[in-house]
């Protein structure tokens, strides 16, 4: 039988850009499907604004660290429409590369909503495209839970984009993107609310990153409340927001932004005309080749919730790719010690087990922490601390954990990755020699355990 395409792809974000590409570089015909944005959440809605956003958010304290070294810094000012507008142009130019590149590709790009009519079949407006394989990378969506006064919520969604900066904030989640945001509004002046409904948050981290990062985020000036929910919110004549918490207190704010997960956008996808499954979450069901339970349907990325990571979703997207158009069929995707940082400030950096993991996978593990000021803030005046850790497997001496909060502590630990994931041993680390002076010198200089699990 013939189809108009080998590959029929529904979401140009990570997952389906890379397969797109990879797959018609390896000679498949392939269309794309793309009802909002080139380039998918991470471009538009995720990773790139919002690390524009997490740069932007250090000058304050940059500013006032200058003092100490001998600058006079004039009167400074935070213009909310020139970052959000210069943001946006820079998505513009982001978009159109990936419009650029899929084109080069040999992609054709169908601009509206995909839905599944059969096996074979996707419908996109009012025509129907045909093709041998059809791959599903529909990403994301925010959840926003159904409380009196939701309709005042926004999510990162509405954030990149606000017309005006919120003075007073709250985020409500514990996972990294609320952190992440609590930072950038507080770094901007806002006064920060973060509410948590659990005991700490980050859920999935090293413990000791976790409270370290919740101590460095209090004396940055955000207010941690754990245990803490939202019941209710209430606009006020003067457009203010009232908040009113679990804990029967209230806070006043101009913005209630909720980071607190996000659902496989796998709903009216036409899914039900197929043999495809889901998980009780609404995500898709993949083997380790993301072929789903109907043969000719696959899906990567964050549809599949494994690791919600871009990385993740472009190295499933060629890992497919290949698969299904390269000679070689022996692609995978290993899911082990991938690196991971989290953009708040300072910020995490982190591979490998967390210390509980660690003693629970390797029963004996040595345990080695190091706090200390960043010698920058001998000067700036400023009282941030930094914190590593790693954790070595007594068996085998290798490094199995790696945890840093500190400045730049994903670019220093993504260079740690690889030699982690390559099976690096305490011994390697301590056989190599520092890069004076720096943070990440620490890494290769902590000698003695704090202890021994
Ligand atoms: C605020 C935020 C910050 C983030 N920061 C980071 C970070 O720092 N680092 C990191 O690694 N990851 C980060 N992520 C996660 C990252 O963005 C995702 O893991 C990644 O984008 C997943 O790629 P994907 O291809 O699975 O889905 P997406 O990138 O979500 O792409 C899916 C695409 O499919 C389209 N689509 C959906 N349904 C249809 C349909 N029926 N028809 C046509 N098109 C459709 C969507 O419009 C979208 O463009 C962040 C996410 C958010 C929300």
């Amino acid at each position: 039988m013939s189809y108009d395409y080998d590959l029929f792809v529904i979401g140009a974000g990570s997952g389906g850009v890379r397969a797109s590409r990879i797959a018609a570089g390896l000679g498949a015909k392939v269309a794309v499907a793309e009802d909002l944005y080139l380039g998918g959440t991470c471009v538009n809605v995720g990773c790139v604004p919002k690390k524009l956003f997490v740069y932007g958010s250090h000058f304050a304290e940059e500013f006032e660290a200058a003092a100490g070294f001998g600058w006079t810094v004039g009167e400074t000012s935070f213009d909310w429409p020139t970052l959000r507008d210069n943001k946006t142009k820079e998505i513009e130019r982001l978009n159109g590369i990936y419009d650029n590149m899929l084109k080069n590709a040999g992609v054709e790009i169908i601009h509206g909503r995909g839905t599944i009519v059969d096996a074979h079949t996707v419908a996109v407006g009012d025509k129907q495209y045909t093709a041998e394989r059809i791959l599903v990378a529909v990403g994301g969506w925010p959840m926003v839970p159904d409380i009196a006064g939701k309709e005042h919520i926004i999510s990162s969604n509405e954030v990149f984009y606000l017309d005006e900066f919120p003075k007073r904030v709250i985020v409500v989640g514990g996972g990294y993107i609320a952190v992440e945001f609590a930072g950038i509004f507080q770094g901007y002046g806002s006064e920060t609310h973060l509410l948590y409904r659990g005991d700490m948050f980050l859920r999935g981290f090293d413990d000791d990153i976790r409270e370290f990062t919740a101590s460095e985020m209090r004396k940055k000036g955000v207010d941690l409340q754990f245990n803490t929910n939202v019941t209710e919110i209430e606009k006020q004549a003067d457009g203010s927001l009232l908040v009113s918490l679990t804990n029967g207190s209230t806070l006043e704010v101009d913005a209630v932004m909720y980071a607190t997960g996000r659902k496989s956008k796998t709903e009216n996808l036409g899914l039900e005309n197929t043999a495809v499954e889901l998980t009780a979450k609404g995500s898709i069901v993949v083997n380790e080749d993301f072929q789903t339970a109907e043969p000719s349907i696959y899906a990567v990325g964050d549809v599949i919730d494994r690791m919600q990571l871009t990385p993740v979703a472009l190295a499933e997207g060629m890992a497919l790719a290949r698969n299904l158009y390269s000679e070689k069929k022996d692609h995978k995707v290993d899911y082990d010690f991938i690196a991971t940082a989290v953009f708040c400030q300072p910020n995490i950096g982190t591979v490998g087990y967390t210390e509980a993991q660690a003693k629970e996978k390797y029963g004996s593990v040595a345990v080695y922490k190091s706090e200390f000021k960043h010698m920058k803030h001998t000067l700036s005046g400023l009282n941030e601390r930094t914190f590593m850790k790693l954790l070595v497997d007594q068996a085998s001496d290798r490094v199995v954990g790696c945890h840093m909060v500190g400045a730049d502590a994903g670019e220093v630990v993504q260079g740690l990755a690889v030699a982690i994931k390559a099976g690096a041993t305490k011994a390697d680390f301590d056989s190599t020699i520092g890069i004076h002076p720096t943070a990440a010198e620490e890494f290769v200089t902590m000698r003695e355990p704090a202890y021994i699990l």
